[in-house]
């Protein structure tokens, strides 16, 4: 047995002993294994797992995914972000409809022709799901990889990319690439952590050169650093009787298709006397000619997002008829609101101010 073969051998015995009993890995369904990896993307394995359970139980195979409305899948994704994610699913379920006869692709180049599904993601489904020999790399792997072999070029660089992933695939165990990129991933996730690793019991302990080195917290190198904007949201709450307006974001931005309340946004937090000048408020209340109340409803609240830092406040505009412009808004019973798909943030300020 060489090198790279025992230290697989060793993840592997390490995974059986350790690992976490999750539902996608008790089975070889390629669709619940494809859910569950897109939910496990940007999400924590035990905030994610409700997710899972529930969308699964609503939408339990790709056919039904494809069925629905892209609302009613946004809607059950809501409060995990990057909705990007729900919206490439739910476009994916319908390509293995038209595209694969409602058949789950089984060849790699086909899967990764999906909507939103990256090398990893098809790398995961391939061996989990058919064990197809590809290796996963993401960012438990890299690094794995990085400490226990003392590599320090940067893992988002092209070069970086290309290394690892070569040394992932020498890796592997061609006989068990499911189980080996399993135990590979959950090793990354419980003992060779980001901070504090668990080295002392580790199984690789004489075997890794980050520890030799005392390089371990300096790997994984990365040379990007991720710069952010700032956005001021103020959202307008309209209440006319029992009923409010919402609109649904469009463009090429972030919570594309979900709900919120109007929105100005502009380059700081306004002043109400700043919204009441508005061009955008007068045109919402233009031919209203009496009785508009606006106060401050929320005070300021921070929302960080990978590249974008948002603040956020609310202004509760009271009306007493309606304008001919909120035609262009979704109208809706207030205690309706939660029937929308919305933002966290958006969730955040309705629970808070609105019940
Ligand atoms: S010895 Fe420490 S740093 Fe090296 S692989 Fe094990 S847990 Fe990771």
């Amino acid at each position: 047995m060489n090198e790279l073969n025992s230290i697989s051998a060793t993840l592997i015995q390490w995974y059986e002993q350790y690992k976490r009993d999750l539902p996608w890995r008790d089975t070889d369904d390629p669709y619940k294994i494809w859910i569950s990896e897109i939910i496990l993307q940007q999400t924590r394995v035990n905030q994610g797992l409700d997710y899972y359970y529930r969308f699964i139980e609503r939408f339990p195979d790709v056919q039904s995914l494809a069925a629905a409305s892209e609302d009613e899948v946004l809607k059950y994704w809501q409060g995990l972000g990057y909705y990007s994610r729900a919206r490439n699913l739910h476009k994916a379920a319908q390509q293995v409809v038209s595209r694969f006869g409602g058949k789950f692709p089984d060849q790699y180049a086909d899967v990764l022709s999906l909507s939103g599904v990256g090398e990893y993601t098809a790398a995961a489904i391939c061996s989990f799901a058919y064990n197809l020999p590809f290796a996963v790399v993401d960012g438990n792997v890299f690094r794995v990889l990085a400490r226990l072999f003392g590599i320090d070029t940067p893992i988002d660089s092209l070069q970086g990319k290309k290394e690892f992933k070569l040394l992932a695939n020498e890796l592997l165990d061609e006989q068990h690439p499911g189980q080996h990129n399993q135990a590979i991933m959950e090793f990354g996730a419980l003992q060779c952590t980001p901070v504090s690793p668990a080295c002392e019991s580790c199984p690789l302990f004489t075997q890794c050169v980050a520890l030799a080195n005392g390089s371990i917290a300096v790997l994984p190198v990365k040379t990007q650093k991720i710069k952010t904007r700032a956005r001021y949201f103020n959202y307008l709450f309209i209440k006319y009787t029992d009923k409010t307006y919402l609109q649904k974001r469009t463009g090429n931005d972030v919570w594309k298709n979900l709900y919120e309340f109007p929105l100005i946004e502009a380059d700081r937090l306004l002043e109400e006397s700043e919204i009441f000048q508005h061009s955008y408020f007068n045109k919402i209340t233009a031919g209203i000619s009496s009785g508009i109340n606006i106060s401050l409803l929320s005070a300021p609240l921070k929302h960080v997002l990978t590249h974008q830092q948002i603040y956020a406040q609310c202004f509760i505009i009271e009306i007493k008829e309606e304008s001919e412009f909120l035609r262009f808004f979704e109208k809706t019973a207030i205690e309706h609101i939660g029937d929308y798909a919305v933002s966290r943030l958006m969730e955040i300020l309705i629970q808070n101010h609105i019940g």
